[in-house]
């Protein structure tokens, strides 16, 4: 039996995690959970799962609400909330599902407190992966990604070693077919329509700017020790092959299968083991078809400022970071156009002087820096 919390389990990973608990529910204990304002799945989650000790959510009068609903369970909220919970509550694996920055002090803590990790949020490893791998040696805890081309890559590693060039595939986000004239005027209605993947929109937003796949070269980077010049990015339409592994006798591995999170996220709640699955499979004759198509990295420039973010280490990276999710929400907000949104980020990282081997403290204010230029670049309208 695995003790389990789960942080964001109302958004796509975290209601995902929970079918995988639900179709395991003898191997998985559902101890606490946090959920940020949609606080009408508690009810349902908290009648199913009598086990659950602990719930955060994201605000105080919802906290006080619930806790006269329930008296006998302890309730939580804020940014607080959420360690309160990775602390006091015991358990085995704490799944971190939460998106954005609000994800990286809960993946220290968890670290810190001997938990182990099954790691969504990536953006605690572009913010802190340097802290988060020598967490992970120091209190001997192990971390689980959860991202459909790090499991994948995790997969087509095991037991080969000489690998000569990691591949990430990337289908390009909504704006694939458009070139850089056209994204002058891109609306948020059709940004948020990823061709492939149904997901948090904070994500999808990555997606159609490629700062997800830069931040996922970083993950990659962090989780498998790998230098940045060899990973490569390689545009794939139907997000079927969820990356490659290049070795050095020439040969490729690549991991298949249909476009389903669950996948990867059984994965990592069962420590990076294959276990039977009853979803829908993937009919290859059917399908016919597999495209690639060369990454110009002038097309999607968010990608060089990840490697560039990398090279120069330091804080750098939790401002790229801190930059693109105040850049992404003014976007969803329609308060800037979606080419702001690269030219923010640019910015902000050339204006930022760097604290070399940050501690936690000093990230979060390179993080609140960052944040804090975006806006006023956006006041003065001077982008
Ligand atoms: P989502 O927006 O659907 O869900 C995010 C969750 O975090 C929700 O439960 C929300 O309530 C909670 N949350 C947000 N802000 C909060 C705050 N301030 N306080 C407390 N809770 C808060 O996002 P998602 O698509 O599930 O993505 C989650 C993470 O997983 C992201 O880091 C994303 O990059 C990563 N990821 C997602 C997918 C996917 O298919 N959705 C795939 C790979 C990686
Ligand atoms: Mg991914």
């Amino acid at each position: 039996m695995t003790r389990l919390i789960v942080l964001g389990i109302s958004g796509s990973i975290g209601s995902q995690t929970l079918d995988i608990i639900r179709r395991h529910k003898r191997k998985f204990v559902l101890c606490g959970f946090s959920v940020g304002e949609r606080i009408n799945c508690v009810d349902e989650i908290l009648k199913e799962f009598k086990t659950i000790s602990f719930v955060v959510v994201k605000n105080k009068s919802d906290k006080e609400k619930l806790e006269k609903i329930y008296p006998h369970i302890k309730f939580s909220y804020g940014d607080d909330g959420l360690l309160e919970l990775i602390k006091q509550v015991e358990c085995d694996l704490v799944v971190n599902a939460l998106v954005g920055f609000v994800g990286f002090l809960p993946t220290i803590c968890a670290l810190e407190n001997g938990r182990d990790l099954a790691l969504a949020n990536k953006e605690s490893l572009v913010v802190g992966g340097n802290l988060v791998n020598q967490l992970l040696k120091k209190t001997n805890t192990k971390l689980y990604p959860i991202d459909s081309e790090h499991v994948a890559l995790a997969k087509c590693l095991k037991g080969n070693k000489k690998a000569k060039k990691l591949v990430l595939t990337a289908s390009g986000g909504s704006f694939r077919d458009l070139n850089r004239n056209e994204l002058e005027n891109v609306t948020v209605e059709d940004a948020l329509k990823h061709p492939s993947w149904n997901m948090g929109q904070k994500i999808t937003i990555d997606c159609a700017t490629m700062m997800n796949k830069g931040f996922e070269i970083i993950e990659a980077y962090h989780l498998f020790n790998f230098p940045i010049d060899k990973i490569d990015v390689l545009l794939h339409d139907e997000s079927k092959i969820h990356s490659l592994v290049e070795f050095e006798d020439g040969s490729f591995l690549a991991d298949i299968g249909p476009a389903d999170m669950r996948i990867p996220i059984s994965h990592a709640l069962f420590r990076n083991k294959r276990v039977k699955n009853t979803f829908a499979s993937l009919p290859l004759d059917e399908f016919g078809t597999f495209h690639f198509r060369k990454f110009d990295p002038k097309r999607y420039p968010c990608v060089g400022y990840a490697k560039k973010a990398i090279a120069i280490g330091g804080t750098m990276p939790a401002v790229l970071n801190g930059a693109n999710e105040e850049a992404v929400y003014a976007f969803l907000r329609k308060e800037i156009k979606f080419l702001s949104i690269e030219k923010i980020i640019e910015e902000v990282m050339e204006r930022h002087e760097i604290v070399q081997n940050p501690t936690v403290q000093d990230l979060v204010d390179a993080d609140k820096w960052a944040r804090e230029e975006v806006r006023r670049l956006i006041k003065e309208n001077n982008l």
